[in-house]
């Protein structure tokens, strides 16, 4: 396996935390403590009201700005949404789609995280795309048929070339805002398994390029041996993000 080859990605998803004020005083000091800690790349995904403070507050600074979600249109009477262009045009350069949130309060399916994902991609941006199985899925032993199939629909419809700029963030329901961690070795199993199913769409050469984080109550304490697993290129982190000493040391733990 070709880890060495792959960008780690640490990225922060603020939720609907922080206000921009606020916004702006945590990006810098997680941008103080991200300063010259060049073995991962760092990514803040923020709320869109968020944006503008948080790009200026990462400007000159390692740190880059995500948003949460993105809208599939480009335009017209959808009241509400924000499109790719809007957040191109503000300094974003990532987006999260198919968060579990999204998909569970939000209506999210596999059909509109396609769309969006692909709407990001056509903008320019960097799509993590987020895949994760419920706790009776995995209960029930099923979790690697609904992983490959979310993954599957998720990409449906993007080249190869497009997939150097998709990020999977592997978040097993379960293990999001619980305090309950995938072990290691879950993480690095399921992971495994979404790079086998990438291999079989796209080709071995693209698998092993594509970074695929792990997400679930990822913290302080046990970043480092996640992150240590092969297939885990890097965390798409939650609470720990809003906390810049704990997503300082998870930083750390990816150098
Ligand atoms: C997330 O929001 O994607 C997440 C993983 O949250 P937490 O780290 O809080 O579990």
């Amino acid at each position: 396996m070709n880890k060495e080859k792959r960008t780690a990605v640490i990225a922060g998803n603020w939720k609907m935390n922080k206000t921009p004020s606020e916004a702006k005083a945590l990006v810098s000091a997680i941008a103080e403590r991200a300063a010259g800690k060049c073995g991962c790349e760092v990514v803040l995904c923020v709320p869109y009201v968020d944006i503008p403070a948080a790009v200026e507050a990462a400007a000159g600074t390692d740190v880059k700005i995500g948003a949460e979600n993105v809208h599939f249109k480009e335009s017209g009477a959808y009241t509400g949404e924000v499109s790719a262009a809007m957040l191109v045009e503000c300094g974003v350069t990532h987006v999260i789609v198919g968060h579990s949130e999204r998909r569970q309060y939000f209506g999210e399916t596999d059909t509109t995280v396609n769309l969006r994902a692909k709407a990001g991609l056509a903008a320019g941006l960097t799509v993590i795309i987020c895949v994760g199985e419920v706790l009776e899925q995995r209960q029930s032993g099923i979790t690697s048929e609904v992983v490959s199939m979310q993954t599957k629909l998720a990409l449906a419809g993007i080249s190869a070339e497009e997939l150097k700029k998709v990020i999977i963030a592997y978040e097993p329901v379960w293990a999001i805002g619980t305090g309950l961690t995938a072990t290691p070795e879950q993480a690095d199993e399921v992971c495994g398994i979404i790079r086998g199913v990438v291999a079989e769409l796209y080709g071995d050469e693209c698998a092993e390029a594509l970074t695929i984080q792990y997400g679930g109550s990822m913290n302080d304490k046990n970043a480092a041996e996640l992150l240590a697993k092969v297939n885990v290129d890097g965390g798409l982190i939650g609470g720990a993000s809003l906390k810049p000493d704990a997503f300082g040391a998870i930083i750390d733990a990816a150098q």
